[in-house]
């Protein structure tokens, strides 16, 4: 039987606060609109020489559209099945990176490029080819560049994964989040573990050499017993790295989560159980806790930097 460990219920309660995600810095509520425009510009090719001299830049793209809403998500996107949107949005993307190449004064050294969103895959591989050779086309690539991508196991195609690989792509992260199907279920994102098996193993075939998946605990119907089947199910197939985060609850900010019940959500009590039922699972795996809540097996780039 499952024995929960004994928490400080004075931290507990600390620290169990929907916070702004750290996976922009500064914060989104940081940022600020009354900037001046001309001071930005100066900023920004000043910044770009220097970076661009020591060690070459890194180009973030977010692909915004998805095809259907998974009713926790917190992340800036479209959901929609037209898919005739994916050639608008490159045409504005492709005028955004002219104004940028304006500003550089020098041909840019492409170190990392990341595809994110939203759902990336949710452009074809054509589309995406088409992308990144507008990014690379009179741009220098740096001998150890990094290009990675977020992929959804339900629509990464091999014919994808082709096309990246060809492009030097290497490093991919999943989706999954919950493997139980109930939890699936309330949270819209039904992917059994087949298909999370076969992107994985798709991955690979085509030469990615590091996949990631996303978990996600303290989402509604998530019990002690479902981490651990979930858990052991991803130990399975052995990701690289594995970011195990909480889901922030903030309804009046993703009106998505206003779809699924509040009273079929863990406690505060429950939810670090979750996770540290996820934690210990991974480390008795041979995952180590990086911090951050990313864990990542001992051969990984991230474990090494620790
Ligand atoms: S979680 Fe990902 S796939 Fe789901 S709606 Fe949000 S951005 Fe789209």
């Amino acid at each position: 039987m499952t024995q929960n460990l004994p928490i400080n219920p004075l931290l507990l309660k600390k620290y169990n606060q929907p916070v702004p995600r750290y996976t922009s810095y500064p914060t989104v509520p940081f940022w600020q609109n009354d900037i001046d425009i001309q001071k930005w510009e100066i900023k920004f090719t000043e910044q770009f020489t220097l970076q661009n001299a020591v060690n070459g830049i890194s180009i973030y793209v977010h692909l915004p559209f998805c095809e259907s809403l998974c009713t926790y998500c917190g992340c800036n996107k479209k959901i929609t099945q037209n898919h005739s949107v994916e050639e608008e949005y490159l045409q504005a993307i492709e005028k955004e990176w002219k104004l940028y190449r304006k500003r550089m004064g020098q041909t840019p050294v492409i170190r990392e490029i990341h595809l994110g969103g939203g759902t990336p895959t949710f452009f074809s591989p054509l589309h995406l080819r088409h992308l990144i050779n507008v990014l690379i086309k009179n741009s220098i690539v740096h001998p150890y560049h990094e290009f990675s991508i977020e992929g959804h196991p339900n629509n990464t195609t091999k014919q994808h994964l082709d096309t990246l690989v060809s492009l030097g792509f290497r490093r991919i992260s999943y989706g999954v989040q919950d493997l139980d199907p109930q939890v699936q279920h309330i949270i819209n994102r039904v992917q059994p573990f087949e298909n999370v098996k076969q992107a994985t193993e798709n991955a690979r075939t085509a030469g990615f050499t590091s996949v990631n998946f996303d978990l996600i605990y303290g989402l509604p119907l998530q019990t002690i017993q479902s981490i651990e089947n979930t858990i052991n199910q991803v130990i399975l197939l052995k990701p690289d790295r594995i970011a195990f985060y909480s889901y922030a609850h903030v309804p009046w900010a993703s009106r998505g989560q206003r779809l699924f019940n509040e009273s079929d959500l863990p406690a505060a009590g429950e939810k670090i159980q979750l996770y540290l039922k996820g934690k210990e699972l991974l480390s008795a795996s041979g995952y180590y806790d990086i911090g951050m809540d990313h864990f990542a097996l001992p051969h990984n780039e991230l474990y090494i930097a620790k």
